[in-house]
């Protein structure tokens, strides 16, 4: 028993429908997706292409799979015929690359921008300048994608107020581009929250959060 259903129903249950839940399941088998699968659950988040493509191959055509890790431009097109949203955007060489591919198979791909809003080195993401330059940028070319909205990870910290800031950071961020509605851009998605922040998250407004551990167990990594 590795998945912990009673964690996800306690999960729903708090979300109310106002914020939508994508359950994390990089590393974990194929076998526990259907678990939740089987309760109705439809999100899935996965962080690497080939055991996204593996997943993708063994289950059920109507999950939503969200590809959430780091994606390179050479692996859009492995992904490309199928997948439900890309949250790591954070180039506009990839989202033209993603467009290109989006293309190839006649759909529209949506897409988040990713924004770096820890203090730490290590997470990816575009800074608001950056985000300004992209979202500025003539997308009109870019026909086959959208940007939904903006995703972020907090600092990895036991520092509550830290976390908090930065979601704040994003959440205006988010605002501040609302406005704007054009073909290729509708802010509509704050993704933001894992398992050890999504409750201060959805306090700072995301409306979407990516929960591995709760629901999965810890990962192991080899
Ligand atoms: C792994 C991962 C998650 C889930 O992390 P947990 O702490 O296990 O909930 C969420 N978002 C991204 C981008 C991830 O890589």
């Amino acid at each position: 028993m590795s998945v912990n259903k009673e964690k996800y129903q306690e999960i729903i249950k708090y979300l109310d429908g106002k914020a939508k839940l994508i359950a994390v399941s990089k590393t974990k088998p194929a076998d526990d997706i259907q678990v939740l699968y089987n309760l109705d659950h439809r999100d899935f988040g996965e962080n690497y292409v080939q055991e996204l493509i593996e997943k993708y191959s063994l289950l059920p055509r109507d999950i939503h799979w969200h590809f959430i890790g780091h994606l390179q431009s050479n692996k859009v097109k492995y992904i490309a015929p199928f997948v439900y949203l890309i949250h790591g955007v954070d180039s506009l060489s990839l989202l033209k690359e993603i467009n290109k591919q989006a293309l190839k198979n006649n759909r529209i791909i949506d897409c988040l921008l990713q924004i770096h809003i820890a203090k730490e080195e290590t997470k990816f993401g575009l800074n608001s300048d950056e985000l300004e330059v992209i979202l500025t940028d003539d997308l009109t070319e870019l026909n086959n994608i959208r940007i939904c909205g903006l995703m972020g990870m907090a600092s990895f910290s036991n520092n509550l107020g830290l976390v908090k800031l930065e979601f704040q950071y994003l959440k205006n961020l988010f605002k501040k581009y609302t406005p704007l509605s054009t073909a290729q851009c509708q802010m509509q998605i704050l993704c933001m929250g894992m398992s050890a922040d999504y409750k201060i998250a959805l306090e700072e407004g995301s409306n979407t959060i990516r929960i591995g551990s709760l629901l999965f167990g810890e990962r192991q990594y080899t």
